[in-house]
């Protein structure tokens, strides 16, 4: 007799439930800035000043970006209508993508409805069985899941170590070969170690293709991400991936590289061609907020200043944080009773973090990931320090994060 679906599927939630893994969603009644309206169990609402969105720049709510969605909505409707390659490619998609192509001094950019689809788009589109994807442990999900699709032979190297990736490079020197790495990494904050990674590339005849989901409009000189900050471009960079939902408040995302790579995607990504254009209300939204992000130093300016206060004050109150320069600030907790326990806490002092454990995280690795926007004040800042120092001390905590499991 075959094993049947429901007992599976209920022994899995009863493990989850047991190991502190179970997850649930909140639901958000209203959005003012960085407060939001959370909804309980019953149904009551209470306003939280969110600590764990990745509307990094404070763009989501931006008049000059919803108007420009509202303006486009009204104009030429709510959907993508097709594919791009049928009849969903509009005139917003074509300004959008000239306007990324010149930010980031790449000469192609392509849009995809999300960062997720377009690393699968990538991985299928250039790789194929026989062919070696070399990537860090700690890559996002989507860039791991895009070579297993692609079926290619995938090999991880221990985070953020560049003489790993020459290693594996090494190991397996006949195939065609991709290099791929966060540039920030989403749960840890840090940046990975492009110019060395970007050498062993080199070295290994094999393309170096860096997400800069979490560094696109933060990092570098206008914002141009984690590849420009580190003095790089197209020549050691040939493809890269920005998502616009995180820092440019938008929704979707965009793949960098030259005409021929390009094109190539656009032929024959099946994520790309099997699927319907992104709206264009939110094409239109995205390119008013890279061209805020663009200009409005500001906010980056704004966001350095408030990561730098939230990390002086934690070390000041002897709360340890993974090393991270970006927006992202984890707290490592280690077990996951630990870390639900403090986002409780912080949730019951008006703050929402999110605990966020295996398998988003290693084993052993669940933390509070705490990121900053150019939206928080400082004395959001110094509140939530204050209330990180009352929680942990609380539940007992541990004064000295546990050493991050390799
Ligand atoms: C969020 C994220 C993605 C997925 O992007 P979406 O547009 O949210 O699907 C891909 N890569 C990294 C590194 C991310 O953090």
């Amino acid at each position: 007799m075959r094993p049947r679906l429901d007992e599976r599927i209920q022994a899995q939630r009863a493990e989850r439930i047991a190991l502190g893994r179970s997850r649930e969603r909140r639901i958000v009644s209203r959005r003012d800035g960085v407060r939001c309206l959370v909804l309980d169990a019953h149904g009551d609402g209470r306003w939280l000043v969110n600590f764990c969105s990745n509307d990094y720049l404070g763009l989501s709510q931006q008049f000059a970006v919803t108007e420009a969605m509202q303006d486009t909505a009204s104009r030429e409707g709510a959907g993508g209508i097709g594919s791009h390659l049928v009849c969903g490619h509009h005139a917003t998609h074509d300004a959008l993508e000239r306007e990324l192509a010149d930010w980031l001094g790449a000469p192609r950019a392509l849009l995809f409805g999300s960062g997720f689809t377009a690393n699968l788009a990538v991985m299928q589109a250039l790789l194929r069985p026989g062919d070696l994807c070399v990537q860090d442990k700690a890559n996002h999900a989507s860039l791991i899941d895009a070579a297993r699709l692609a079926g290619c032979t995938l090999r991880r190297y221990p985070h953020a170590d560049a003489d790993g990736a020459l290693r594996q490079l090494r190991s397996v020197p006949e195939p065609t070969a991709m290099l791929a790495t966060d540039g920030v990494f989403s749960m840890d904050g840090d940046v990975a170690p492009l110019r060395r990674l970007a050498l062993a590339a080199r070295v290994q005849q094999a393309t170096f293709y860096v997400d800069d989901a979490h560094g696109i409009g933060v990092l570098g000189p206008e914002g141009r991400g984690s590849v420009a900050a580190a003095q790089l471009g197209v020549a050691e960079v040939p493809l890269q991936l920005a998502t616009l939902g995180k820092a440019l408040g938008s929704y979707g995302a965009v793949v960098f590289g030259d005409d021929a790579l390009v094109a190539h995607l656009a032929e024959t990504a099946r994520p790309y061609l099997y699927t319907t254009a992104l709206p264009p209300p939110l094409a239109a939204a995205s390119l008013a907020a890279v061209r805020l992000a663009r200009k409005d130093h500001w906010r980056r300016e704004k966001l350095a200043g408030l990561i730098d206060r939230f990390k002086r004050g934690a070390a000041r109150r002897g709360l340890s944080l993974l090393p991270s320069d970006s927006a992202i600030q984890p707290l490592l907790c280690g077990d996951n009773a630990r870390a639900l326990a403090l986002a409780a806490a912080l949730e019951t002092r008006g703050f929402w973090v999110a605990a966020i454990r295996p398998p988003t995280v290693p084993e052993g690795g669940a933390r509070l990931r705490i990121t900053l926007s150019a939206g928080h004040a400082d004395a959001d800042v110094d509140r939530l320090l204050d209330a990180l120092t009352h929680a942990s001390e609380a539940i007992g905590a541990q004064r000295h994060a546990p050493a991050l499991p390799a």
